[in-house]
């Protein structure tokens, strides 16, 4: 087991997921820790390693976002839901609560299924004022109806979840997503300036301004149904979706 993180930014860390699993990023703030997505419930020692590695408990979290419904960002919140508050977008939220398994993929395995709790239904503009550090939230439906983007306003990084990849890849539709939608979200991101983007998966996106505009092209090209535009290959692992 291998237990990577990586200091981003001042007072960000990359927590790398493993295989199949959302990438976490821990933003260690003045007043409180956060932690974007939790990744895939069968990494959460490898993130319970990375978190001690930086000195945290799980308890040291107090806040899980979660940028969408699917399993691969929210496996692991079962573990924190007793003493972190998680919060997702209310579209996501409703899902995720509601054990919607058609749109989440997502089952605990256990024989008493633990039910998920959602503590904070955000809206799009919430903020979460952490003192060194504020995040925005950014409701971007296109993916999922209930994909949020999290703008941090001191370092100008954008948190993308599964909306933007590098290279300005785009994610595939899932179940509840819409290309209309994820063309009017891309569109929208493009308005803000934007120093660094911290994908759920793969690759960061160094150099935001091009990767947005091709995303623009790819998610215009999606709308019109042309063939050859490159989607993200991070679908929720196969053996998931069969539970
Ligand atoms: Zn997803």
């Amino acid at each position: 087991m291998t237990a990577k993180t990586e200091e981003i930014q001042q007072g960000i860390y990359l927590l790398k997921g493993e295989g199949k699993g959302s990438h976490n990023y821990l933003i260690r703030a003045a007043y409180r820790n956060v932690l974007i997505d939790s990744g895939l419930d069968q990494n959460f020692l490898c993130l319970q390693e990375q978190l001690l590695s930086l000195g945290l408990k799980i308890r040291d979290i107090d806040v899980v976002i979660n940028t969408h419904e699917h399993l691969d960002h929210i496996g692991s919140n079962r573990y924190f839901q007793e003493s972190s508050l998680i919060a997702a977008h209310r579209f996501a939220a409703t899902k995720i609560t509601l054990e919607d398994h058609y749109v989440t993929l997502y089952r605990s395995g256990d024989r008493n299924e633990v039910p998920l709790r959602i503590h904070l239904w955000l809206e799009n503009r919430s903020l979460f004022d952490l003192g060194s550090h504020t995040l925005e939230v950014i409701h971007t439906p296109g993916h999922t109806s209930g994909s949020i983007c999290i703008y941090e306003f001191k370092t100008k990084a954008l948190f993308s979840g599964d909306t933007v990849f590098a290279g300005g890849t785009l994610s595939y539709i899932a179940e509840s997503g819409s290309v209309g939608d994820y063309v009017n979200s891309i569109m929208r991101l493009e308005t803000r300036k934007i120093s660094k983007i911290f994908p759920g998966h793969g690759d960061i996106c160094q150099n935001p301004e091009e990767d947005l505009s091709q995303a623009v092209l790819n998610a215009k090209k999606l709308l019109r149904g042309e063939r050859g535009v490159s989607t993200s290959p991070y679908r929720p692992p196969i053996s998931m979706r069969a539970h």
